[in-house]
């Protein structure tokens, strides 16, 4: 049987059977690996809450046909049990860890594991607020998934910012000459603040005011939307044919 080893985020996990569960993990060097690990739900499991979402793990496993298994598992930064605590940042953490799943399926990404990793770390200290610390981690995994958007330049001709259209389809921020019909006006504020995000620039975001906060989220939401809901399309076209 072949083992690996590997460091891991566990994103999520479901039940199998009475005892066993099925663990969804980014590793750093695999991508998503799903495997079983079993009898985590006995009180007396050897892996006890390793295995929870948020947790940052050294993980082995053997290779199976269908699911792979862990043997194996040593806890690297035990981010759950902080984040679990305040319900603003589990509810960013859940989204983090759900986009992560849809982004790096099918690719293996060492950037995104330590982005992702850098965003609970960053949820479970308290250190900026979580919606905040959300916008930024989705900004950022969509820019290393190739989808980076502009919040200054003419993302269609490169043309020097600030713009003040924004258009989800072409990119982010368009010029005059470039703006297609339709094409939202968001506060400069708000561009300001999400350029700060992606940039991390952390002074700048969180100085930033709840109202162009929420702008902002909501931008980014239809942003990250947006390229999902085309990356799952072509992913189907592609299982059709
Ligand atoms: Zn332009």
């Amino acid at each position: 049987m072949p083992l690996y080893r590997d460091a891991a985020i566990v994103l999520r996990t479901h039940k199998l059977g009475e005892a066993d569960r099925i663990v969804t993990m980014l590793t750093r060097s695999r991508g998503i690996v799903r495997a079983v690990g079993k009898g985590v739900r006995r009180t007396k499991s050897r892996f006890g809450a390793r295995l929870e979402p948020c947790m940052v793990i050294d993980v082995q496993c053997y290779e199976g046909r269908s699911l792979d298994t862990v043997t194996q598992v040593e806890t690297l930064a035990a981010y759950g049990e902080p984040i679990c605590r305040d319900y603003v940042a589990w509810t960013a953490a859940t989204a983090m860890l759900e986009t992560a799943e849809r982004l790096c399926e099918g690719e293996a990404s060492q950037q995104q594991f330590v982005l992702l990793a850098g965003g609970l770390s960053s949820l479970a200290a308290g250190e900026h607020d979580p919606g905040l610390v959300l916008d930024a981690y989705l900004l950022r995994a969509l820019s290393v998934a190739g989808w980076a958007p502009s919040f200054w330049d003419c993302a269609r001709c490169g043309d020097p910012g600030p713009h003040t259209a924004f258009h989800l389809a072409a990119g982010g921020c368009v010029c005059p000459a470039c703006r297609p019909p339709g094409s939202a006006k968001p506060a400069p504020e708000t561009l300001l603040l999400l350029g700060a995000l992606l940039e991390g620039d952390w002074e700048r975001a969180d100085a930033s005011t709840a109202q162009h906060r929420r702008e902002g989220s909501g931008l980014v939401t239809a942003f990250l939307q947006w390229h999902l809901e085309r990356g799952l399309r072509s992913l189907r076209l592609v299982e059709r044919s």
